[in-house]
């Protein structure tokens, strides 16, 4: 078996990690010695890109074709509230593709986000193969346990367009609690909590682990919320004083801003150990009169707590939401999981604490958490472990709609993959010829809120009253997610059934096209060898006829 690499595509910052020699997870240090990667690329006016640290640092000379952030696109539609937002905020530009889907675009060219993702999945790619010394392929990457079908398969899409053979997907919170080694406590089920702040998103997830089968109960977060906000605080906070001091603008010059961000950042990052910091920052801008500004301040823990109160009571709604979603008091979690580079913010463990009324675990590098849990993953599927037994959930409602806009449930969340669901259902109309029913995949009642997947159309119907004809339907996910349906007629036998591959946005031409212009760019680059997925669904037009509520519910 060739090894398998365990990738934490971030959405700030990336990190790949390995099993060493003695099956312990351990994560790669690239080049320029850190063991994460900003998830960032810049693109210069030749076309040139650059990834990581140093595209980060373009951020502020290059703002319209630096992107980051771009996890929160990936398999959305441009339209989707949370997109605009980020549409509003985000220096660079995120365009609608033809079919709706969120894009960047860059020097007037639109990208789409499996194509930005693919330039982060090939540099940790290389960090790979440079540190282990052999060209790896094969690896697992992780994304939020509330990513749907297409973000996964858009995911998996990038993994490919990067020549990676996406070998499965984990879900974030199951790697960082198989980092932290629950599955090996025995002793039955044990009701987890994983608090992952990181640098741009807060993610909350309740977890049941039992026997090696991990089931994600509950998630919630805020997708506005991590530790560039408490970066933000200091560097306006900073920008206040020099206008003050010496009546210069800061924000109007990128390279200071730059700077400044950067060294709040670290002040914050040693506050979390020390009480006090210094920043210093020579020659930072120019007062009126032309003289240097040479900037020196002495920034106390307790002063950056005071200056970003209101994001800590930010952490408590999603976590309290979580919970009741679970059915569980703040109490009866057996662990709790720190996970994200922010959480070694004394407040941030301090409110852990106080909220779920014990101490967190913190035996891993809250950063890396999550790489090392999908390197012990890869792991297991290389053959190079027997640790432990994961199985795959449905990550959200599968269903039918009913009646004007009503989704009827078939195939509830965190099923274990692979399943099988029937259910029964009847005719609306007097001598209806035919039903057209269409498949959607979410958690709101209605079905408008969810995402349709495809439809499946069942013609020459026996002809009878209404509610007269039944239809029975079977839904199939195999474990690579794979949906099978099919709609039968159990009096006349007759059926129809289709075939649903997870799609994320890009058809396979389209991603066999940007793997053969990287290739012209960089004729170095390995491509992979066969295409998978990206299949979409086409079925017949027809005006569809609607379907009572379910009459009966097997099994
Ligand atoms: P992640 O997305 O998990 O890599 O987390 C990145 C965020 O964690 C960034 O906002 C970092 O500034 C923050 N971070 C990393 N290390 C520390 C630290 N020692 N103290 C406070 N924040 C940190």
């Amino acid at each position: 078996m060739t090894r398998i690499i365990g990738i934490d595509l971030g959405t700030t910052n990336s990190c790949v990690a390995v099993l060493d020699d003695k099956q312990h997870p351990d994560t790669l240090v690239g080049a320029d010695g850190e063991r994460t990667t900003p998830s960032w690329v810049s693109w210069a006016a030749s076309g040139q890109v650059t990834v990581g640290t140093r595209a980060r640092r373009q951020a502020v000379t290059n703002p319209s074709a630096t992107v980051y952030g771009v996890k929160r696109l990936i398999g959305r539609k441009v339209n989707a509230e949370d997109v605009a937002w980020f549409a509003r905020l985000a220096p660079f530009r995120i365009v609608a593709a033809p079919n709706g889907d969120a894009w960047v675009r860059v020097h007037g060219q639109p990208i789409s986000p499996q194509e930005v993702a693919a330039h982060i999945l090939r540099r940790v790619k290389q960090v790979a193969d440079e540190s282990l010394g052999e060209p790896v392929t094969r690896c697992v990457v992780t994304v939020p346990a509330y990513f749907d079908d297409q973000q996964r398969q858009a995911t998996r899409d990038a993994g490919m367009i990067a020549g990676l053979d996406v070998v499965r997907l984990l879900n974030e919170p199951t790697a960082a609690a198989l980092a932290y080694g629950i599955h090996r406590h025995g002793g039955g089920r044990r009701l987890i909590g994983v608090f992952d702040l990181g640098g741009g998103t807060f993610d909350i997830s309740i977890m049941s682990v039992d026997n090696g089968i991990f089931e994600v109960l509950a998630t919630g977060g805020d997708s506005a919320l991590g530790g560039e906000d408490w970066d933000r605080r200091l560097v306006e906070r900073i920008v206040d004083e020099v206008f003050d001091q010496y009546r210069v603008d800061l924000t109007g010059i990128p390279m200071a801003m730059s700077r400044l961000r950067e060294a709040c950042e670290t002040a914050k990052k040693a506050l979390s150990t020390e009480p006090e910091a210094v920043i210093q920052l020579p020659f930072l801008a120019n007062d009126g009169s032309g003289a240097p500004i040479n900037f020196e301040r002495t920034l106390t823990r307790d002063q950056v707590e005071g200056l970003t109160k209101d994001l800590m009571t930010r952490l408590e709604a999603p976590c309290q939401r979580a919970l009741d979603d679970a059915d569980l008091e703040p109490g009866e979690l057996e662990e709790i999981l720190l996970v994200g580079g922010m959480t070694r913010w004394p407040a941030v463990e301090k409110f852990v604490e106080k909220f779920f009324r014990k101490k967190p675990s913190k035996g891993v590098n809250p950063d890396e958490a999550v790489a090392l849990g999908a390197a012990q993953y890869a792991g297991i599927l290389a053959g190079e472990s027997n640790d432990a037994a994961l199985l795959d959930v449905t990550p959200h409602d599968i269903g039918i709609k009913v009646g004007d806009s009503q989704f009827a449930v078939v195939l509830p969340r965190n099923s274990m993959l692979p399943v099988r669901a029937r259910r029964l259902f009847a005719t609306t109309n007097e001598n209806q010829k035919f039903v057209s029913i269409e498949l959607y995949q979410g958690d709101s009642q209605d079905v408008s809120k969810n995402r349709k997947l495809g439809q499946v159309v069942l013609d020459d119907l026996t002809p009878g009253p209404a509610g007269s004809t039944r239809v029975e339907l079977v839904i199939t996910v195999d474990v690579e997610s794979i949906l099978s349906v099919t709609a039968r007629e159990p009096k006349s036998g007759k059926e129809a059934s289709v075939t649903i591959r997870p799609s994320g946005g890009l058809s396979q031409r389209e991603i066999v096209e940007i793997i053969n212009r990287r290739r012209q760019e960089a004729s170095s680059q390995p491509a992979p060898e066969a295409l998978s997925g990206g299949v979409r669904v086409t079925t017949r037009e027809h005006s569809v006829h609607s379907l009572k509520p379910p009459t009966d519910d097997k099994k």
